[in-house]
């Protein structure tokens, strides 16, 4: 029986493969979270780990076993042996692309791979370690510089009222793309350029992507540029119409502000952020979403010292083992600031969205772990629809309507919610160029020629994208080399992700628009995303999986529909929205549903190394109370 190789090969990879991934996510989230008092000890041990994770994968003799055994069971006929061999075919394919999607052939690329992730890991270092924040302008302490994150810094640009601060705070986010120039991270394009080109890339972002999503920069570059062009009227007269409004020139520091500043304050209240995990537990819960048994780990607060961007990471991989269920360990982090303005509303963002990341990944139901890691080659773009999907759901009138109350219970007046979906619709399809400056923003700097690679010419040339796409002359709000994502190595050649998600998210809610009528509070969304969407893992392509649940190639139809409308247009969607959610309540539809809330999840709320709240012995309500208890007190301390 030739299988019995073949079984003993799925074992060791399995097991090998969990024991690396676990080891190297463990270093990573201590690192991440800034757990110990020696950073740079925990990067270090990170790096070490992260290097022996690459090293298996990346092994060329992997492959090649695996590819060995694979063509012996597919000329003996293994698919046609029973229940056991079809899986172990499954199994191997999964490791085939897995290490397809890794390998590298050349021993000198495999160290220059290594190089770069020290390189990496330095500029990270020095990252933490700068003094971020902004210098406050006139007013009480001219000149005095206030300590500040990016987090923090972002978040003024929306909400902050005085002019000079917010523009202070820019300058603050600027100062991020000077620190990361500084500390080396051209070197580190040139050698990622030389590292993707020895892979067979273009150039690195090239590689990357072929290596992720199976597809060329060009095909993903092709779909970008018709949004950008389905985009640009719209956006230009964003744009302008504010600037007239205003009576002033539009910057980088007021425009978002100005469109929708006032709103922001206004609905915070309804945002509380101590809020936040109880309604996320009871929205997720309507909608049928089930974690399969997993260990949810959630780290929701800044801190000094902590990575400034949320994500989800998963520690331990769900998978099938011999038909025995292994639930997920997955840990997901946000940097909510308590008492700040916009806090609330951002809270509930990241639980919504690196909640969906974590439901997608708790319910990847296939033979090995390979399938239901979050790197290649699992797609980003498919990845970022399940979060996205999901977090879109804050912005619908009927979820605001259904869920946003005060602290005290009160409900958003659908006067209030209205106003929001008013003044958010204007810059709806200028925030996806902002997003898509992004991308081509680190497009860009991978094909500058080595020889003209200087910070200058750098700069250059990622004014001219944000000029050229946002229509404003000092740039973006948010300077492209600000986003972590260019820095990391992880996240690299990653943005564009979240753009073809928003296409791929549109499609998704019309779908079930269309079908069922409602997204919020619809109990056939999680078992159908289950099914559809999130139970084969990377086994399926991205598009395929699209297809596969709406029933249509992907298309940005409906992503370009929705962003194009007037203000007057999404206002009376959303009027009917709320005309229809209202009916249903009326007839003992939404509001009727049952407590307690069951998610199949044991959750852990973590502040840094203090744990906040925990399902442990106790109901999904109470854990909720305590967390809302401790963000209370954190929220009076703050003043
Ligand atoms: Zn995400």
């Amino acid at each position: 029986m030739p299988s019995v190789v073949a079984h003993e090969l799925l074992d060791t990879l399995n097991r090998d493969y969990e024991r690396l991934h676990t080891a190297k996510e463990d270093a990573f989230w201590t690192a991440y979270m800034g757990l110990t008092s020696d950073p740079a000890a925990a990067r270090a041990e990170l790096d070490r780990r992260e290097i022996a994770l690459r090293r298996c994968l990346q092994d060329p003799a992997r492959l090649a076993l695996v590819r060995e055994q694979l063509r012996r069971l597919e000329s003996e006929g293994g698919a046609g042996a029973g229940r056991a061999d079809d899986e172990t075919l499954v199994a191997l394919r999964g490791w085939e692309a897995t290490f397809a999607a890794h390998a590298i052939a050349d021993a000198g690329a495999r160290e220059l791979g290594e190089s770069i992730v020290a390189a990496e890991g330095r500029i990270a270092n020095a990252r933490g370690a700068m003094t971020l924040g902004y210098r406050e302008p006139a007013g009480g302490r001219p000149g005095e510089f206030v300590p500040a994150s990016s987090v923090r810094l972002g978040a003024m640009l929306l909400s902050e009222p005085d002019a000079a601060r917010r523009k202070a705070a820019w300058d603050g986010l600027r100062s991020i793309e000077t620190c990361v120039l500084e500390h080396g991270f051209l070197d580190i394009v040139r050698q990622r350029n030389r590292f993707g080109r020895q892979l067979g890339g273009e150039d690195y972002y090239d590689a990357v992507v072929r290596r992720v999503e199976g597809l060329s920069k060009r095909q993903i570059f092709d779909w970008l540029d018709e949004l950008e062009r389905a985009t640009r009227d719209a956006g230009r007269r964003a744009v302008e119409a504010l600037s007239a409004e205003r009576g002033e020139r539009a910057t980088p520091w007021n425009l978002r502000y100005w469109a929708a500043g006032d709103v922001t304050r206004e609905q915070d209240a309804w945002f509380p952020f101590s809020e936040a995990l109880r309604r996320w537990g009871r929205s997720f819960a309507a909608l049928g979403i089930e974690y399969q048994g997993a260990t949810l780990v959630l780290d929701l607060l800044d801190r000094q010292g902590k990575h400034e961007n949320g994500f989800m990471h998963g520690p331990v991989p769900a998978w099938r083992e011999h038909g025995r269920w292994r639930p997920a360990r997955i840990q997901f982090t946000a940097n909510a600031i308590p008492g700040l303005t916009g806090a609330g509303r951002r809270a509930f963002e990241t639980l919504f969205h690196e909640g969906g990341h974590a439901a997608h990944y708790s319910n990847i139901d296939m033979p090995a772990p390979c399938f239901s890691q979050e790197f290649a080659p699992s797609s980003v773009a498919f990845s970022e629809t399940q979060s996205m999907f999901l977090d879109s759901l804050l912005g619908d009138a009927d979820w605001q309507a259904r869920y946003a109350t005060t602290r005290d219970g009160e409900p958003m007046p659908p006067a209030l919610i209205e106003k929001g979906v008013r003044a958010r619709q204007p810059l709806a399809a200028w925030e996806l160029r902002q997003r898509l400056s992004v991308c081509y923003g680190e497009k860009a700097l991978y094909e500058i020629p080595e020889a003209e690679l200087t910070p200058q010419r750098a700069l250059e040339t990622l004014r001219e994208v944000e000029r050229r796409l946002l229509f404003l002359d000092e740039g973006s709000p948010r300077p492209i080399l600000s986003v972590p994502h260019l820095i990391s190595g992880e996240s690299s050649a990653y943005y564009h992700g979240y753009v073809l998600a928003e296409i791929a998210v549109e499609q998704t809610r019309d779908f079930f628009l269309r079908r069922d009528g409602r997204l919020t509070d619809n109990p056939r969304v999680g078992p159908s995303l289950r099914e559809a969407y999130w139970k084969p893992g990377n086994s399926r392509r991205f598009a395929d999986l699209v297809q596969g649940l709406t029933g249509a190639p992907l298309t940005a139809r409906h992503l370009a529909a929705r962003v194009n409308r007037t203000a007057d247009e999404a206002a009376a969607q959303a009027r009917a929205e709320l005309a229809r959610a209202a009916g249903a309540a009326g007839r003992g539809g939404a509001a009727a549903r049952p407590e307690p809330v069951r998610l199949g999840a044991s959750i852990r709320v973590v502040h840094g190394n203090e744990t906040i709240a925990s399902t442990e012995g106790r109901t999904f309500e109470e854990c909720a109370a305590a967390f809302a208890d401790f963000v209370t007190r954190q929220e009076r301390a703050a003043g």
